[in-house]
């Protein structure tokens, strides 16, 4: 297949190691965004090749991993409702709400298992239906004039557009029967609130490429410069994260700061501007909070008033449905560099693909699910 066969060739792969390790003369910390790229690191073993003075960290890059707990319980108790057709992307389907969840210490283990997730809802009778766009969802509401059509809309600014669309596309058809729960997140705040704490250990960013298709990659340079950090915008395939990790490590022993877009067969500096227009027609920026993280000023979307007739929070009246994270999970910590999944004591224990207990062991794209499924134990 173009474009993955050749990012995945063993042979270039040594090259970039071997120019790695000529290169590296102390140690560095580097954070890839975005869960998809965590998951490359960790399944093809670069974490393992590279040289001991390179740190790789994971950053809050997997949005399910940063949709806060309050919106899986708002999800949840939309999805009980009998007129309601509840769809999602099948991530979301098994991330736990808090019920069920109990707040015992580690060594109680067990004693929080049966969460309640979207799919028990589904299999309790609820009307849940896993879906691969926001289209889909619109055509539902089209078929089914007499039920109420609810997406689950999460995600960065890579899913933004194709939400916006949906919401554009209900509107013109005149549907009053499809809403969103809307719970979209930023890259660039993220990076100011990693890059801000006092506590950072984080020296370069690999960006996620397919957030930098939509928005372009000019957003990064002022906070490259700020923190005078090396930012590679980063593609995929293990051939891409290799060349964006010898782009950083090169430009940090020489001490240069800036972007550097490694992901040139995909990524400009302006983005899709289409795309970014329609973005900003339906979504407004405000605050939001990130699950482990807290709120980060500025950094998600939430429908423009004008588009606020397509909100499922203020259709359905849950919006002050709140939530209690368990206090075993450090998924906060992991999504900001600051600690390792294994490092969690719940991880493998209390905590695994079958019963996770936070998002991350949940999602496809999860730091905690990528150190279990590939032993970085
Ligand atoms: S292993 Fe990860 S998801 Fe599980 S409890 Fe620990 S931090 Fe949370």
């Amino acid at each position: 297949m173009r474009f993955v066969d050749e990012y995945r060739r063993e042979a270039d792969a040594r090259k970039f190691l071997t120019a790695i390790e000529r290169l590296v003369t102390r140690e560095w910390t580097i954070m890839e965004i975005c869960g998809g790229q965590t998951h490359t690191l960790i399944k093809s073993g670069i974490d393992r090749m590279l040289p001991p003075q390179i740190t790789l960290v994971h950053g809050p890059g997997c949005p399910v991993c940063v949709t806060p707990l309050e919106l899986v319980d708002r999800a949840i108790a939309i999805a009980r409702r009998p007129e309601v057709i509840f769809t999602s992307f099948g991530d979301m389907l098994r991330v736990p709400g808090s019920a069920g969840q109990a707040f015992e210490t580690a060594s109680t283990s067990g004693a929080w298992r049966g969460a309640q997730d979207l799919l028990s809802v589904k299999a309790q009778g609820g009307d849940v239906r896993m879906v691969y766009s926001p289209l889909d969802a619109v055509k539902l509401a089209q078929k089914h004039p007499d039920r109420q059509v609810v997406f689950f809309a999460v995600g960065f600014e890579t899913t933004a557009p194709g939400n916006a669309m949906a919401v554009w596309q209900a509107r013109q058809m005149g549907l009053t029967n499809f809403s969103i729960l809307c719970s979209h997140v930023l890259v660039p705040p993220a990076m100011h609130a990693i890059l801000g704490a006092p506590d950072n250990r984080v020296q370069a960013f690999l960006a996620a490429g397919h957030v930098c298709t939509v928005m372009g990659y000019w957003q990064y340079e002022p906070i490259a410069a700020q923190y005078r950090v090396p930012i590679v915008v980063t593609g995929f395939e293990p051939l891409d994260l290799l060349q964006g990790l010898y782009m950083a490590i090169k430009a940090l022993e020489e001490g240069r700061y800036g972007v550097e877009n490694q992901y040139i067969r995909a990524v400009t500096r302006a983005g899709n501007r289409a795309a970014q227009q329609l973005v900003a027609e339906v979504f407004e920026v405000c605050d939001r909070p990130w699950r482990g993280i807290g709120v980060i000023p500025a950094s998600g979307y939430r429908l423009r008033a004008e588009y606020a007739a397509f909100d499922a929070e203020r259709r359905f009246g849950v919006g002050d449905v709140t939530a209690q994270e368990s206090p075993l999970c450090i998924a906060g910590q992991i999504l900001q560099g600051l600690k390792k999944p294994h490092e969690c004591r719940a991880f493998g224990r209390e905590c695994t693909p079958e019963h996770p207990l936070g998002a991350p062991m949940v999602s496809s794209e999860g730091a905690c699910a990528a150190y279990f499924n590939y032993g970085r134990t």
